[in-house]
């Protein structure tokens, strides 16, 4: 392509473009040999009941440790894991990771459910739900304490195969939820027949509250939306206590975001749910 566009190709050739590719391959096959070495980690972030602000439940953020980057957000891998086939291995990973932590928080007396982020292609896999299946049975988690957060582009490009796994997800009495809801329209058709128990309305949308006249209308309507298909609707991004409040007068049955907490390793986020009460001076 380089003689199409120029002519001498040699002209455009830099020597920096050899390093991008042999970087980027290396990325690849890091991220590759942390998938199957289980060289990833799983952060929590408290989801709230509206008003009460009690804890409901956890949303499962994947990471990235990597030894000379540091710790990677998914932004910057998930892309590179749906590019080369590593969603499903890599979603095994979390669920796994995710149902283990559930289960062990249960042991110790918190019953956190947990969410977790399920990409496209485990939508065209046939195989997913069985898989799902055998680590709720490995880890003695009842279905109904877990829920597969799904986005519109996961599903729309095959709506056919994935409403297949969908329709057997939800019959493993696994929750479903479509997440990142209000950032593209093209689903609002399928809405209703998927076979959905929750909406989670984008953190774009949920800041423009803040941001815009139009705000609040928008995510009081979402919300409306979302109770008027019977859809249990989360409000995420909610980041300081001005929204919070908005959004509890907007009846959003629960909200998660940075005011109450970010993503949190395990450990910090029982710390975070029971607070150490301050030792009693004598
Ligand atoms: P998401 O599922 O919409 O997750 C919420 C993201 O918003 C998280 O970013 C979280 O840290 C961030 N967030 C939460 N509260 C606030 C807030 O108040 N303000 C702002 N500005 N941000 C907030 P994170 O952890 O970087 O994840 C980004 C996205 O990566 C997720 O968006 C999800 O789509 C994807 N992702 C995360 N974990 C997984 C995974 O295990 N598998 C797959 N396939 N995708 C994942
Ligand atoms: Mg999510
Ligand atoms: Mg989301
Ligand atoms: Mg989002």
């Amino acid at each position: 392509y380089l003689a199409k566009r120029g002519g001498l190709g040699i002209a455009f050739y830099r020597p920096d473009d050899d390093r991008h590719t042999s970087e980027r391959l290396t990325v690849v096959a890091e991220l590759r040999e942390a998938v199957e070495r289980g060289d990833l980690t799983v952060h929590y972030q408290p989801i709230v009941r509206r008003s009460t602000h009690e804890v409901r439940g956890v949303e499962a953020l994947v990471r990235w440790p990597h030894p000379s980057r540091g710790l990677l957000t998914p932004e910057e891998f998930v892309p590179i894991a749906e590019e080369n086939d590593l969603i499903p291995a890599l979603t095994d990973l979390v669920l796994d990771r995710a149902l283990a932590q559930h289960r062990a928080w249960l042991d110790a007396g918190l019953d956190l459910p947990v969410a977790v982020n399920v990409g496209g292609a485990c939508f065209l896999d046939a195989g997913f739900p069985a898989r799902v299946r055998s680590l709720l049975d490995r880890h003695r988690v009842e279905p109904g304490r877990l829920t597969a957060e799904i986005t519109e582009s996961a599903v729309l490009p095959d709506a056919g195969r994935a409403s297949a796994v969908l329709t057997e997800l939800r019959g493993l009495g696994v929750r479903l939820s479509i997440d990142d809801f209000g950032t593209g329209f093209s689903a609002m058709g399928h809405l209703q027949s998927m076979p959905l128990d929750e909406l989670k309305i984008d953190r774009s949308i949920t800041a423009q509250i803040g941001a815009t006249e139009g705000g609040k209308a928008v995510v009081g309507a979402l919300i409306e939306l979302g109770h008027a298909l019977r859809l249990e609707v989360v409000v995420e991004g909610v980041e300081d206590a001005a929204t919070c409040a908005v959004v509890d007068s907007l009846g959003a049955d629960r909200l998660q975001g940075y005011a109450f907490s970010r993503p949190l390793p395990p450990e910090e986020l029982v710390a975070w749910t029971r607070p150490i009460p301050a030792a009693a001076t004598p």
